[in-house]
């Protein structure tokens, strides 16, 4: 099957879900499996090798085929959100171990680096995401020991070259792992490029109807580091519960037309806004004019994803007013949803963010892409 797979383009491997039938009934979606334990054979042993539910759950086994079939990796191992999957990453580093990370990244977890990772013992460095020699000026042989890159990075969609400072990191000994939440395998696969572990928030585009909380991490191969990162998985406990990791592989069921749908409404809205009187800037990857397309260009293909900001004129005041009179974007956090949200992202990070206060962040869904230009249009009116 893992041969098959590596054949197989992305919107066959999704839409069959690897073409998996149920030994038993023959049914063409998985069973669920609820138990938690399962029976001990007389001579000790375990049938199919499983004991306990906590990493050891049949259900889980497809979606994460489904996943490292994606991604091109060799093991998945599935956690109960996003965060949890990074965590179960940092807590695999040793006290005192150099960790570099982009400047601008998803806010909820650089806070978690900065006040528990520091606390665990770990140091860090953030660098300008889209600067190669930024990162290569921080990265310090000997002393680093993972770098963490987000492309797209959260919320101004800066693109880090990830085969660039794959080399750098492997040249000081270091283990890179990529968020690669808002590209998705359909977009980008950080493994080709030389990633070693790659995480998502499979609560976004993965799962893709927010309504599951979910995390993954896929290696590229088995390594000690990756063994403490599946002890983290199996003792830490941040497991998926059966029902969300079934709810996760029917999601990823239609992952292809989603991330194409998306990312065409928002290169069409990117597109429309770009030179619109009424708006500052546009920050997204698809258009000539920002500072990471021509990298993105080079490791994203058939899209640049459903993800971008606007920043208004007028200030935060037009931008808070702009996203009230929005009647089809609602106004929510999360993204890789069906539906199209906006945020006022300065708002929700706090004063210490990075984010200036006229940018709204949009995650763009699978509606009808005039019907959205339509939406930002009136509402831009509406707000003036
Ligand atoms: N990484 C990115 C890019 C995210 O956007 C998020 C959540 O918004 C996370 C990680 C954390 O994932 P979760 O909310 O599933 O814990």
């Amino acid at each position: 099957m893992a041969d098959q797979a590596k054949k197989q383009s992305p919107a066959t491997i999704t839409a069959q879900a690897l073409g998996w039938v149920d030994d038993a009934t023959r049914s063409v979606t998985p069973p669920l499996y609820p138990s938690t334990t399962f029976e001990r054979n007389p001579d000790l042993s375990y049938h199919d090798g499983r004991c306990y539910t906590r990493a050891d759950n049949p259900t889980y086994d497809q979606a994460s085929a489904v996943l490292s079939a994606l991604e091109g990796g060799t093991e998945t191992r599935l956690f109960s959100s996003g965060m949890a999957a990074a965590v179960a990453v940092l807590h695999a580093l040793n006290p005192g171990d150099h960790v570099v990370a982009p400047k601008v990244m998803y806010w909820a977890l650089r806070s978690f680096m900065l006040d528990s990772g520091v606390r665990a013992g770990l140091t860090f460095d953030f660098v300008d995401n889209g600067d190669t020699d930024d990162w290569a000026q921080h990265i310090v042989a000997g002393k680093t020991k993972m770098v963490w890159l987000e492309t797209p990075a959260n919320p101004d969609w800066q693109i880090s070259d990830i085969s660039a400072v794959a080399d750098i990191a492997h040249a000081a000994g270091a283990v890179v792992v990529v968020d690669n939440t808002v590209a998705t395998p359909l977009l980008t696969r950080p493994i080709d490029f030389g990633a070693d572990i790659v995480m998502h928030s499979a609560t976004k585009y993965l799962n893709g109807h927010s309504d599951v909380l979910a995390g993954s991490l896929t290696t590229a191969k088995d390594s000690e580091f990756w063994q403490w990162v599946c002890k983290q998985h199996a003792s830490g406990g941040a497991v998926l519960g059966v029902f969300e990791t079934w709810l996760l592989l029917r999601g990823m069921r239609t992952l292809s037309i989603r991330v194409e749908r998306a990312s065409a409404n928002a290169m069409a809205i990117a597109q429309h806004f770009e030179n619109h009187p009424d708006i500052e800037q546009i920050q997204y990857p698809g258009l000539q004019s920002h500072v990471g397309h021509d990298i993105a260009k080079k490791q994203m293909t058939g899209g640049f994803g459903g993800m971008l900001s606007i920043r208004v004129k007028g200030g935060e005041k037009r931008a808070v007013a702009l996203h009230n009179h929005c009647k089809l974007f609602k106004r929510a956090t999360s993204l890789g949803g069906v539906e199209s949200l906006i945020e006022h992202r300065a708002s929700v990070e706090g004063p210490t963010s990075p984010v200036p206060s006229d940018l709204l962040r949009l995650s763009v869904g699978i509606e009808n892409g005039k019907d959205l230009i339509d939406d930002i249009e009136n509402a831009l009116k509406s707000s003036k």
